[in-house]
């Protein structure tokens, strides 16, 4: 499935809907360049769950965990991750295969554990279409 979104609203909303359908158990692998728009879809898909409280990328704790929603939500984001060892050690089986849904930005980087029947959302820039513009191809 291709969206194009035409600004930060657009990615959002697309987000929210998602996660006003997703199940337990889903990971979602946020991909795409610095910049694109993982995190911001990430406050979309929180938003959606009925979290209220500030999302923000979890740079330096690789997880952050928002209960107060629909249903859990663990928000990986792996960029700054040495080795995958580092996922055992927090435990990621137990999030990754929870009863929770998962966001994880820079998923590519943690490639060899990511579920087969993961989710993958690739933002894009096209430069010619305008700085707002992203297209968000979901597979
Ligand atoms: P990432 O997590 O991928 O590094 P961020 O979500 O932190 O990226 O930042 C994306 C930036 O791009 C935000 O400043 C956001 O306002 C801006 N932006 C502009 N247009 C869009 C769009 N269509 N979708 C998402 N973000 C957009
Ligand atoms: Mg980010």
């Amino acid at each position: 499935m291709v969206y194009e979104t035409h600004g930060p609203e657009e990615t959002a909303d697309l987000a929210r809907s998602l996660a006003e359908q997703c199940l337990p158990g889903e990971v979602y692998c946020l991909d795409g360049d610095l910049g694109v728009g993982k995190t911001l879809f990430s406050q979309g898909f929180a938003k959606g769950l009925g979290i209220t409280e500030p999302v923000s990328s979890p740079t330096f704790t690789i997880i952050q965990i928002y209960e107060e929603g629909r249903l859990p939500l663990y928000h990986f984001d792996v960029y700054r991750i040495g080795d995958v060892s580092e996922m055992d050690e927090i435990g990621y089986e137990e999030y990754f295969f929870g009863e929770g849904v998962c966001l994880v930005e820079w998923a590519q980087l943690v490639e060899e554990i990511i579920p087969d029947n993961a989710r993958h959302v690739l933002i894009e820039k096209d430069v010619s279409r305008g700085v707002d513009y992203r297209r968000i191809t979901i597979t």
